[in-house]
């Protein structure tokens, strides 16, 4: 009789063969497969929890991010789980608002959020914090639609520079024909229109 393992995804224990990840096992396919990526989801998670952090240190005039007050760190896990946001925005941020959406508001208004820290030197750190974290909460909407803005005009600019290449490349083309045209037949005509086959 087989060895009895436990799938770490599903958490069965049954005899049926296993692969070995990380020292763990799992059923092949799905149970494998959905563990491969809720670890790429949380690498990328921690990837950008790092960055909102960073940035929360250079606004904020840190020297460390374990200078940021707990609370704070309180408050940013509470945007980042909340479904406060759900049906504002697309439907997939079905946890609240992703830390690079946190970050990206935090770059779209941050003349406003110097401006008010200008103003509050003296107040405490957590209060400073916490009233940017405020602008950020009330800008997200304007920053998500600018973020679209944003890349729709990238596309659109893409398409330009894209069909420029393409334009270049038929010139090219033109050239090439009517030197070896001018060197075969001089009357030869160039059917342009297979040039944009
Ligand atoms: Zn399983």
């Amino acid at each position: 009789m087989a060895r009895k393992t436990k799938c770490r995804g599903c958490l069965v224990l049954d005899e049926s063969k296993k692969v070995k990840y990380n020292n763990m096992y799992f059923h092949e396919g799905e149970c494998l497969n959905k563990h491969i990526d809720h670890k790429k989801f949380l690498e990328k998670e921690q990837e950008e929890k790092d960055e909102l952090y960073y940035k929360l240190v250079r606004i904020h005039g840190l020297e460390k991010t374990t200078d940021i007050p707990p609370l704070f760190y309180q408050k940013v896990e509470d945007l980042r789980n909340d479904n406060w946001i759900l049906g504002r925005f697309d439907k997939k941020y079905k946890r609240g608002v992703r830390y690079s959406g946190i970050s990206y508001t935090y770059d779209f208004c941050e003349e406003k959020i110097q401006a008010a820290l200008n103003k509050m030197k003296d107040k405490p750190l957590l209060e400073q914090m916490n009233y940017s974290l405020g602008i950020v909460r009330n800008h997200m909407a304007d920053a998500f639609n600018h973020l679209k803005k944003v890349n729709k005009q990238k596309q659109i600019t893409k398409k330009i520079i894209d069909s420029i290449e393409e334009m270049k490349g038929v010139r090219e083309k033109i050239k090439q024909v009517q030197k070896n045209s001018k060197q075969d037949d001089i009357d030869e005509k160039v059917n342009l229109v297979s040039l944009f086959d």
